[in-house]
């Protein structure tokens, strides 16, 4: 042993990193073979990679128009958090669930929840997830934070031209593509021709985003205090779907202590939960119903 160490050093590695693994080693060589009492199994998912769909609440009549609410963050990442302590991923939650509640009690529209606990999911299964259930609207919920505790109030992102040009690019030269944009099959296009399609779906779905994060601004007037600049453009992933409007709702910072007081009141998330329902009750009215333009 002293000759390995001392041939180690002269290599250049640390004595107390020789002498630590010069341990460990004996250690290991040392201890009894170890049999374990009980064997833990983890089921994995399914070999689609893909995971389950969340159970979709509400009417049981399959023509109601469905809103997939996604809670931002969650599981091992707790997003934002506040003066206090408050974690970012908590109160979306309870946003997303009190959104949820007013939805059922109106019963108009068919609700999913990206999660409805405490978990983890990636970015890409979030949309993912509304886009498997063919879902007509998709509105994820954050709180922001920023350094400065004077920033407050609630913003609705859409995706911006910039970000919608990075999917163009991306979709455009996918290899497989037997993807379909808005019901056009793109298997068998050129590289052209698929670039403009996706263009084109992707104008219309952020024409109809905007218009669905006007109503929650329209709504939310009296229940919600909003930024100076409420209505913004910025490249979240979870926005980039192709078939479906798709909102951010940063409820308001939860670095302020005013709004993250707010964001732990369950009678002021119950007035937010109202408005947002309320908007979302009139986009899809309109635009799935259209005899029953309110
Ligand atoms: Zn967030």
């Amino acid at each position: 042993m002293k000759a390995r160490v001392l041939i180690a050093v002269g290599l250049g590695v640390p004595l107390a990193v020789v002498t630590a693994m010069a341990i460990i080693f004996a250690l290991a060589l040392s201890a009894p073979t170890y049999v374990p009492d009980y064997v833990v199994r983890i089921a994995l998912p399914a070999s689609t990679g893909q995971i389950g769909l969340p159970a979709v609440q509400g009417p049981a009549d399959a023509s109601r128009p469905l809103v997939v609410i996604d809670a931002g963050h969650g599981g091992h990442d707790p997003g934002a958090s506040g003066q206090h302590g408050e974690k970012e991923k908590m109160t979306t939650l309870a946003l997303a669930l009190a959104l949820r509640d007013a939805l059922l009690a109106d019963g108009r529209v068919r609700v999913a929840l990206t999660r409805d606990g405490d978990r983890f999911l990636a970015l890409e299964e979030r949309s993912g997830i509304a886009q498997r259930l063919r879902a007509d609207l998709f509105v994820s919920i954050h709180a922001d934070a920023s350094e400065s505790s004077e920033a407050t109030g609630a913003t609705i992102y859409t995706l911006s031209d910039r970000g919608s040009d990075a999917v163009a690019d991306a979709v455009a030269t996918r290899e497989n593509r037997s993807d379909t944009v808005n019901g056009v099959d793109l298997s068998g296009k050129s590289d052209a021709v698929t670039a403009i399609l996706v263009t084109l779906a992707q104008r219309e779905m952020r024409e109809r985003s905007k218009s669905f994060a006007s109503l929650v601004l329209r709504e939310g007037q009296e229940a919600m205090r909003f930024h100076t600049d409420p209505e913004r453009e910025a490249a979240f992933v979870v926005l980039k779907s192709l078939d479906l409007p798709s909102v951010l709702i940063e409820a308001g910072y939860i670095s302020s202590p005013d709004d993250a007081r707010a964001l732990g009141n369950p009678a002021w998330r119950k007035g937010f939960a109202e408005s947002v329902a309320s908007a979302i009750e009139i986009y899809l009215a309109r635009t799935t119903v259209p005899s029953a333009i309110p």
